[in-house]
């Protein structure tokens, strides 16, 4: 038997309906706040993310799925959606114009990270970019979206966690003062002895223990930026708090990309005990220039779909449809219930019947099975009558209802 590859899953019913309720939650969500869908292509030219993501980090440095295509042009599976759609918008020109273009996109990534629980190799995300506006009031905006969208599918327990990395100018200064406090320091492990001469910002998210006690006593952007910066981030923080939102100020919060400035925060859920990353974004001004691109001031976010599900409670988005069995004995009883079946659908209602001509007893385990709130049976006499029985499961209670009134009223119930 073929097996799926390590550390891609698929994904099956019914938990498949809590990913579809996900998606629609934020899909209303993203529609109130002027966002309008894009769907991208999974593959993109390596150079893409070479240059967006930065070279030096972990998922350019190792985790890429990178392979040469049949004319040997290096083609990349994508590991993030932010670099695509930025490339997209200038491709496109849909930059163009006054204001704030507003988009979001749903889809699997790719990243050769070691699968533990609640990761994988592919994993899905929902994402939001809005390019044009580099107000402050805009980052408020994205994180308020962010916010509406978990509150609306119950995850309350969570933390927002927010910091701002200042511009180039402000980095220039912080990264100075950083690789002169890393440049004494003994104990780094391997790749943040490489990264402090190249890129120390990347030292402040290496997850190795030992490399984060060494940074307890390492200076703090927020002690460099300059004064533009900081009165954009202190009225981010400002209109955050005119909303009520309790935010935390992380200041080595840097997220593991190498395109932020500004704004970056990341929402944790705490629920059970947990304390996951379901969702990060920050601001990345200086990527549309990075591509080749005019200035164009961006702000973004993206929810870990896999890790969100995991915290969600497990009843939600399940439903409790509304679905109808057509139990019938006998050829002439099952050929009327296969015209009242699509007669059913057509009126939408969910309905399903017994195409193998089973006993009564195993038609009503299938119907359990199915899911019903009601089930029609239906033999020759009721055929003579003009009358089925209507069981509703859950009570057992029974009715007798004309055959010629069955749909409306099935159909009537439904809408209830
Ligand atoms: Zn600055
Ligand atoms: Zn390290």
């Amino acid at each position: 038997m073929i097996k799926a590859i390590r550390g891609m899953r698929d994904l099956l019913p019914p938990e498949t309906s809590r990913w579809q309720w996900v998606e629609q939650v934020a899909r209303e969500v993203f529609g109130l706040y002027g966002y309008r869908e894009i769907r991208l292509p999974l593959l993109e030219r390596t150079e893409l993310f070479a240059r967006s993501i930065g070279a030096d980090t972990d998922i350019v440095g190792k985790e890429m799925y990178s392979f040469p295509d049949r004319k040997g042009d290096s083609l990349t599976l994508r590991p993030e959606a932010t670099a695509s759609v930025l490339r997209a918008v200038l491709e496109k020109g849909l930059d163009k114009g006054a204001g704030v273009k507003k988009l979001y996109t749903l889809g699997p990534m790719f990243r050769y990270e070691r699968p533990q629980k609640g990761r994988y190799r592919q994993f899905y995300q929902i994402n939001c970019e809005a390019f044009g506006v580099d107000a402050p009031e805009l980052d408020a905006e994205v994180i308020l979206l962010l916010l509406d969208i978990l509150a609306r599918l119950k995850l309350s327990e969570t933390r927002l966690l927010i910091n701002s990395l200042g511009c180039p100018e402000c980095q220039v200064k912080f990264k100075a003062a950083l690789g002169l406090f890393l440049i004494s320091r003994e104990g780094l492990c391997e790749d943040c002895q490489r990264r402090r001469e190249t890129n120390p910002l990347r030292v402040l998210d290496c997850k190795s223990v030992h490399c984060k006690e060494i940074l307890k006593d390492a200076p703090v952007i927020r002690d460099y930026l300059c004064p533009d910066c900081a009165a954009h981030f202190a009225r981010v923080l400002a209109l955050l708090k005119h909303f009520g939102v309790a935010y935390e100020e992380q200041p080595r919060l840097v997220r593991g990309l190498d395109y932020y400035s500004r704004t970056a925060f990341e929402v944790v859920a705490t629920g059970l005990g947990a304390q996951d990353a379901v969702a990060g974004g920050g601001r990345y001004n200086g990527l549309s220039q990075e591509l080749g691109g005019p200035i164009l001031p961006a702000i973004g976010f993206a929810i870990g779909e896999d890790r969100l599900l995991e915290v969600l409670p497990r009843d939600l988005g399940q439903g409790n449809e509304f679905k109808v069995f057509l139990a019938a004995l006998g050829e002439p009883a099952r050929d009327k219930a296969f015209g009242l079946l699509q007669e059913l659908r057509r009126c939408n209602v969910a309905a399903e019947m017994d195409l193998e001509g089973r006993s009564l007893k195993a038609q009503m385990t299938l119907a359990d099975r199915f899911g019903a709130l009601y089930t029609v049976i239906l033999g020759d006499r009721e055929l003579e009558t003009g009358e089925a029985m209507v069981r509703r499961m859950a009570e057992g209670s029974q009715e007798r209802v004309a055959l010629q009134d069955l749909t409306t009223l099935l159909a009537a119930r439904a809408r209830e």
